[in-house]
């Protein structure tokens, strides 16, 4: 088996494993081209650039310190069992493992269910704009199979919906929102857009990309539906 492909880490974090100190791993490969990708460098697969038996040990040394381990990319379950068995690794030093996802491998995040303890799952826009804005045809069907899959397990779990002004309208944000509930999801979060990259080609604006946050009826909309909604800005 290839051993896992590492390409990117945050030491320490308090924001992307919900109430738990954490750090991030980036892991190497996706199979979506999103428009507004963060993290473009990690999209190709090929090896990674950091050695994961020093990742190990540097992990080892912050039992203690650190709760929880996440692991994102890319898209972490790409690299399947090599990302299930680093992460069993870790879950046996006594972390908790978190999984940002864009919910692409279906089978994967089951096979994985038993050693991730909490998952970020991206829902990024409808159906139907979901070819344009990741270049993959099956992207939307995946991610809700991986959503019912989670929901499957009773774990905890966020859906996240990161709203670009080109892929989303309000419509669409209460559509999103009325799936997520008619599911039973609970813990949703709204995110800005953020353009840093020249894919945005200034095609947003400052007021496109803030209409979801000022509109205290939208809000209020959505915040009646959730027992948890953060508005992430
Ligand atoms: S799923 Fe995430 S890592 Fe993959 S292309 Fe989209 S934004 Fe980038």
């Amino acid at each position: 088996m290839r051993e896992i492909q590492i390409g990117g880490l945050v030491s320490f974090t308090t924001i992307d494993y919900p109430g738990k100190l954490a750090a991030v791993l980036f892991l190497v490969g996706c199979p979506l081209r999103c428009e507004y990708c963060s993290n473009p460098h990690l999209l190709c697969t090929g090896d990674g650039e950091y050695d994961p038996e020093k990742i190990f040990d540097w992990l080892r040394s912050r039992v203690g310190k650190l709760e929880g381990i996440v692991f994102s990319g890319g898209e972490a379950l790409m690299q399947s069992d090599a990302t299930i068995n680093y992460m069993s690794r870790v879950r046996e030093l006594g972390f908790k493992i978190g999984l940002h996802t864009n919910g692409f491998y279906p089978e994967t995040l089951k096979r994985a269910s038993n050693v991730i303890d909490w998952i970020g799952l991206d829902f990024k826009a409808t159906r139907e704009k979901y070819p344009d804005l990741t270049g993959q045809h099956i992207a939307y069907d995946n991610m809700i199979r991986s959503l019912d899959i989670w929901l499957a397990t009773g774990k905890d779990f966020e859906v996240r919906i990161t709203c670009d002004p080109r892929f989303i309208t309000k419509d669409d944000l209460i559509e999103i929102a009325n799936i997520l509930s008619d599911r039973g999801v609970k813990n949703i979060a709204i995110q800005k857009y953020i353009p840093h990259f020249e894919s945005d080609d200034n095609k947003t604006t400052d007021a496109s990309r803030n209409q979801f946050f000022i509109d205290s009826e939208l809000r209020n909309h959505i915040n009646a539906i959730f027992p948890s909604v953060i508005w992430r800005e």
